[in-house]
């Protein structure tokens, strides 16, 4: 039997025309590729100011350091993330503060609130498996007059915001919907992931999305994190490519941070089928899982579609009610009997021997213990066919009742 797996990219003919192209047009790293599949995420975000780079964390460091944020500085980031979240705030020398979540996964408001000081620069909600965060709920806290008055901008960025920045890791979310808005036209800035698991992917590869209010302009922040993602100079090789074009500057000591065209080459093919195609499979992918686990009492459902929210079905964050974490490990064990790919999103940050030793305890997160505790991650991608979900749901079903009864 073939082995169903997790999260595989999505590589079909087209998929190979377009970088086959960019092979052959004598041009793979940054240039007219990457420039489309910018113009693509604008047009299905209703966005203007998207630029690639070659990570999602990357985006999150550019980001942060464009609104200056550095030593003695604190971030607020769910305990329930990958670890990129935590670890771009890390690299530009701040301080990642994890709180605790809801029970739909998201970043908890209320928690969020307590942990303001007058060091808060900004805010990182996760919308784990595509699922949006609450971002009501953040947006009025932080224009709150008691929050406003304790922020204390050290930038002039900072200063024309007069707030905490949200800063939205939608490494899964490119597709979902929050009341009525794509993902990418919400928060202040929202960095989408293009890494190989991803729903929309690059091999490697990601995206910022500006979308800051006025008086910044996002045409004009777009050209500075262009800049700031290529060096700090002021023209890219492709533009330097062409005769004449030889003579640069350097205005700042920039990163380098940007995408290739070859990369962007796979991620603008996906793109084109994308509202037609890719997210309308996974979405049948999703609702079948739910009209199977509808059925049985101890299978707590996520949260797919509530009002004008969505999803961007990244992949099935299935919890099972009242079973322990070594019973879901058992589970899982038997799942992969069937030659079924799980896997869990996530283990909670203070549970990885790196954060531990910067002193967070996962007893201090109960909500993350919990949903971490139960939860298995099923496989959402366009080919999943009809009878490969019904080995899926089988394996789940069998394999709870062999760690059940087995007790
Ligand atoms: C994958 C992922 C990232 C990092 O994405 P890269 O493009 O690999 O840098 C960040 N946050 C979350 C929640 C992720 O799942």
């Amino acid at each position: 039997m073939n082995i169903i797996s997790f999260s595989p990219p999505f590589i079909d003919n087209d998929v190979i025309k377009e970088v086959n192209d960019s092979l052959l047009s004598g041009w793979i790293t940054t240039g007219p590729k990457v420039q489309q599949l910018e113009s693509a995420v604008e047009e299905l975000t209703d966005l203007k100011g998207v630029l690639c780079v070659n990570s999602a964390t990357s985006g999150l460091m550019l980001a942060l350091k464009w609104f200056g944020v550095g030593a003695g500085d604190e971030v607020i980031i769910p305990a329930y993330t990958y670890a990129a979240t935590a670890l771009a705030v890390y690299h530009i020398g701040a301080k990642p503060v994890m709180v605790d979540i809801k029970s739909d996964f998201t970043i908890d408001p209320e928690k969020v609130r307590e942990t303001i000081t007058g060091r808060t620069k900004a805010i990182i909600p996760v919308d784990i498996a595509g699922w949006p965060a609450d971002y009501d709920a953040l947006y009025s806290l932080i224009v709150e007059p008691e929050v406003k008055a304790k922020f204390n901008p050290t930038s002039d960025e900072q200063k024309k915001l007069g707030r905490i920045l949200i800063l939205s890791d939608g490494a899964h979310s490119f597709g979902a919907t929050y009341k009525g808005k794509p993902s990418g036209f919400i928060a202040d800035i929202t960095i989408f992931s293009f890494h190989a698991v991803k729903n929309v992917t690059t091999a490697e590869g990601g995206c910022v999305c500006l979308k800051l209010p006025a008086p910044f302009d996002n045409n004009e922040l777009f050209r500075k994190f262009k800049l700031m993602s290529l060096n700090g100079q002021t023209k890219d090789a492709f533009t330097k490519s062409i005769a004449g074009g030889w003579k640069y500057d350097i205005v700042m000591p920039g990163f380098k941070m940007n995408m290739p065209d070859i990369c962007a080459a796979i991620g603008l093919a996906q793109l084109r089928k994308y509202k037609k195609y890719l997210i309308k499979e996974r979405k049948r992918v999703a609702l079948t899982y739910d009209n199977v686990f509808k059925s049985y009492e101890w299978v707590e459902l996520p949260s797919l579609q509530v009002g004008n929210t969505s999803t961007s079905f990244h992949f099935y964050p299935l919890r099972i009610k009242n079973i322990t974490e070594q019973q879901r490990d058992r589970m899982i064990n038997e799942i992969i009997n069937y030659d079924v790919s799980v896997n869990v999103h996530f283990i909670p940050l203070p549970m990885l021997s790196f954060f531990k030793t910067t002193g967070y305890k996962i007893n201090d997160f109960p909500v993350s213990y919990d949903c971490y505790s139960r939860e298995i991650s099923l496989p959402v991608y366009p080919l999943l066919t009809s009878e490969q979900l019904g080995i899926v749901t089988n394996a789940v079903i069998k394999s709870y009742n062999k760690v059940i009864n087995s007790d």
